[in-house]
C-alpha cells in the first residue's frame, strides 16, 4: 500500500508496539493460568497485522486468530514456525488444500466443514488439526447443540481430525451484568463435556474481565490489546496504543451569521475562527461526528463545527492562540486529551469501528507515543 510521507501527510498515526505488548502481558497476568491468544483480524483492527503480530510473537504469544484464510496466509511468513494461526470464519469450500499445506488451522463452525476437513485428512492420509466452535448462545457461528449431539453420536465424523481447541463466543461480554454471560457459560460447559481432554476457550477481551470460570484454557483478546475499554466504557483500564495528529490546512475568520460546511448545519453565532484539517469521513472520521465530536489544539478542546466532508473537516478554533493555528501545525484527534473510546462515544459507536476505519491515507509510524 502506498502511504504518504510523514513530512507531508495530512495526518500522522503513531502506533506503539510496546504498549500493545504491555496490554498483552497485563491480560495474561489477569487470566493466568489461562493463556492469551491475539486476535489480529482486519489487519489487527487497522493497526497493521504484520507489525502487531510480529511484536506479540517476540513477546511470546504463540496463538493468533484472523477472520479470513488470506489474512492467515499473509501472517504465516512473519510469524515463527511454532505459532498457530486460526481462521475464525471457518473452512470455506475449496480452501481445504491451502489450509492443510500451509498448516493454517480452520475453526470448524458447521457439520459440513467438519466433514470436508475430515475427508481432506483421509485423502492426505494424515491427521489435520482443527478448532471446533460450538454456539453457546450467540446464533452467529458454530455448531448448535443438535449438531454436537449428531457429531458425538457418530464419532466417525471426526476421524482424521485432531481437535486442538473447543471454542465459543460471548454475545454480551462487554456487560458484566448481562444474564446472558452465565447462561452461555452453562451451555458451553455442557457442550464441552462431550469433548474431554480438549482445551477450551470462551472469552474475548470483555470475558477476560469477567470471573475466573469464563477464562478456561485460552482467552482470545482483541480490543484490549489495542487499548480499547473491554467493558465498552471509557476510561479504559488498558494502555493507549495509538495517537492520531492532523495538520491544519487553512484558517479563516468568519463574521457572526456565517454558515459553515455542507448544508450550513453550523452557523457562527459570534465572530468565529475556523481551522480546517485534511481528515474526513473517507479517513474514517465518521460523518456521525459532525457537530458532535471534538479535536484538541494545545490541550484546548475545539469542537467539530459543521458536517464532516469526505477529505476535510472544520473546527471551531475561536480563542486558540494564533501561534498554534498556522498551516501545518498539529491538532490532536486521538491522544492524551481524547481517547479512542471518547471518539467512539461521540460517534455513537464502538472503539472497534473507529480503529478498523483508520485511513490508509495517514502516515504511519511505529514507536513510543509522545507524551
Ligand atoms: C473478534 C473476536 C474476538 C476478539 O474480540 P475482542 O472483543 O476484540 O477482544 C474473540 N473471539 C471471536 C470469535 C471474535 O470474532
Amino acid at each position: 500500500m502506498i502511504r504518504p510521507d510523514s513530512r507531508i501527510a495530512a495526518a500522522l498515526l503513531r502506533i506503539d508496539p510496546d504498549a500493545i505488548i504491555a496490554n498483552y502481558r497485563s491480560i495474561a497476568e489477569r487470566v493466568a493460568p489461562a493463556r492469551v491468544a491475539a486476535v489480529v483480524k482486519a489487519d489487527a483492527y487497522g493497526l497493521g497485522a504484520a507489525r502487531v503480530a510480529g511484536a506479540l510473537a517476540e513477546a511470546g504469544c504463540r496463538a493468533f486468530f484472523v477472520a479470513h484464510l488470506f489474512e492467515a496466509v499473509a501472517l504465516k511468513e512473519v510469524l515463527p514456525h511454532d505459532a498457530a494461526l486460526y481462521v475464525l470464519n471457518g473452512l470455506q469450500p475449496g480452501s481445504e488444500p491451502d489450509c492443510a499445506v500451509l498448516g493454517i488451522v480452520p475453526v470448524l463452525n458447521a457439520l459440513d466443514q467438519v466433514d470436508r476437513w475430515a475427508a481432506h485428512a483421509r485423502a492426505l492420509g494424515r491427521d489435520l488439526p482443527a478448532v471446533l466452535q460450538v454456539d453457546s448462545g450467540m446464533a452467529r457461528l458454530g455448531l448448535s447443540a443438535a449438531d454436537v449431539a449428531a457429531l458425538c453420536n457418530s464419532p466417525e465424523h471426526l476421524a482424521g481430525i485432531r481437535l486442538t481447541l473447543l471454542m465459543s463466543h460471548l454475545a454480551c461480554a462487554d456487560d458484566p451484568h448481562a444474564g446472558a454471560n452465565a447462561a452461555q457459560l452453562g451451555v458451553f460447559d455442557g457442550l464441552a463435556a462431550r469433548f474431554p481432554g480438549v482445551p477450551r476457550a470462551l472469552s474475548n477481551s470483555g470475558g477476560a474481565f469477567l470471573d475466573r470460570p469464563f477464562h478456561f484454557d485460552w482467552v482470545r483478546a482483541g480490543i484490549a490489546l489495542y487499548g480499547g475499554a473491554p467493558e465498552g466504557r471509557a476510561p479504559s483500564p488498558m494502555r493507549p496504543v495509538l495517537s492520531l495528529l492532523a495538520r491544519i490546512i487553512q484558517v479563516r475568520d468568519l463574521p457572526a451569521g456565517t454558515g459553515v460546511g455542507y448544508g450550513h448545519s453550523f452557523t457562527a453565532e459570534r465572530p468565529t475562527r475556523i481551522a480546517t484539517i485534511g481528515v474526513g469521513y473517507a479517513d474514517g472520521w465518521l460523518r456521525a461526528l459532525s457537530n458532535r465530536g471534538s479535536a484538541f489544539i494545545g490541550g484546548r478542546r475545539v469542537p467539530i463545527a459543521g458536517r464532516i466532508s469526505m477529505d476535510s473537516m472544520t473546527l471551531d478554533a475561536t480563542g486558540v492562540p494564533e501561534t498554534l493555528l498556522t498551516p501545518g501545525s498539529l491538532v490532536e484527534l486521538i491522544g492524551p486529551h481524547q481517547s479512542l473510546d471518547d471518539v467512539a462515544a461521540d460517534a455513537g459507536t464502538i472503539a472497534y469501528e473507529i480503529l478498523t476505519q483508520l485511513s490508509a491515507r495517514y502516515a504511519r509510524e511505529y514507536g513510543a507515543l509522545l507524551p
